[in-house]
């Protein structure tokens, strides 16, 4: 970091922000919506706690992280009213942590952790919020529910009463341009649309999740209601 002082990274993160929003807003409009439809989530994994208090200091009011550790590591230096979300691959072993320090699992990619999810909630004596992650490319590489199968697997976690399915996220394969991820978006809009005209209990399609830094202007084309985005706020990571 001998490069950058802290006012310029910060200047630089006021400025992406700007122009991050500037193309949510056009995205959202070319969709027949409203800005304020679109929810914005930093994700911060890598992101050191000062430069994540910078980007709440502009209004930011959601971040996520892949790693529960990462999220207790951080936590206590932000401030307590942002919401923290879930975004990586969950270990059973972590379930409880998580559901403690974040208030929605957007990573719920089996029965199996959705089972230990309800499990934890009861214990703790709480409602878990989730998203269920689709794995729309069909790829060996990537978590999240096949497409194969998924209808059934929903109809069983509707029995979970102490977990509430607010949505689905998504990741699509790596495309050479933006352009090429949108029928993979347009793919997970219509499951969401479908899933949701079939009134499952305790099944509520409302947050559609998808949409990084390259593209979640396209997302939003496509009909994302929240983008996760981190380099394109934050910079690149250094890990
Ligand atoms: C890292 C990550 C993001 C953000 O990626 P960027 O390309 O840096 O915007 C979004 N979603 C998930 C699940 C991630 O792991």
């Amino acid at each position: 970091m001998e490069c950058c002082s802290l006012e310029s990274i910060f200047s630089e993160i006021d400025d992406n922000y700007k122009r991050i929003r500037e193309r949510i807003a056009e995205a959202a409009i070319k969709s027949g919506r409203k800005e304020d439809e679109i929810r914005f989530m930093a994700v911060t994994k890598t992101v050191p706690p000062a430069m994540i208090c910078h980007a709440i200091s502009l209004g930011i009011d959601l971040i996520g992280e892949n790693k529960v550790q990462e999220l207790l590591s951080k936590e206590e230096d932000l401030p307590p009213n942002v919401e923290k979300h879930i975004i990586g691959h969950l270990q059973t072993n972590k379930v409880t942590k998580a559901i403690s320090a974040a208030s929605m699992i957007q990573s719920v990619d089996s029965l199996h952790l959705a089972e230990q999810i309800d499990k934890a909630s009861q214990r703790l004596g709480k409602v878990t919020p989730v998203l269920l992650e689709i794995n729309i490319g069909s790829e060996e590489s990537k978590s999240g529910f096949p497409l194969d199968g998924f209808i059934e697997n929903i109809y069983n976690i509707s029995l979970y009463k102490n977990l509430k399915v607010c949505g689905l996220m998504t990741i699509p394969p790596v495309c050479e341009t933006p352009d090429e991820a949108r029928k993979f978006f347009s793919a997970t809009r219509k499951l969401f649309v479908d899933i949701g005209a079939e009134n499952i209990d305790n099944i509520d399609m409302q947050i559609l999740s998808m949409g990084m830094s390259a593209d979640y202007y396209e997302a939003i084309l496509e009909g994302a209601t929240l983008v996760r985005v981190g380099s394109a706020l934050f910079g690149n990571r250094r890990y």
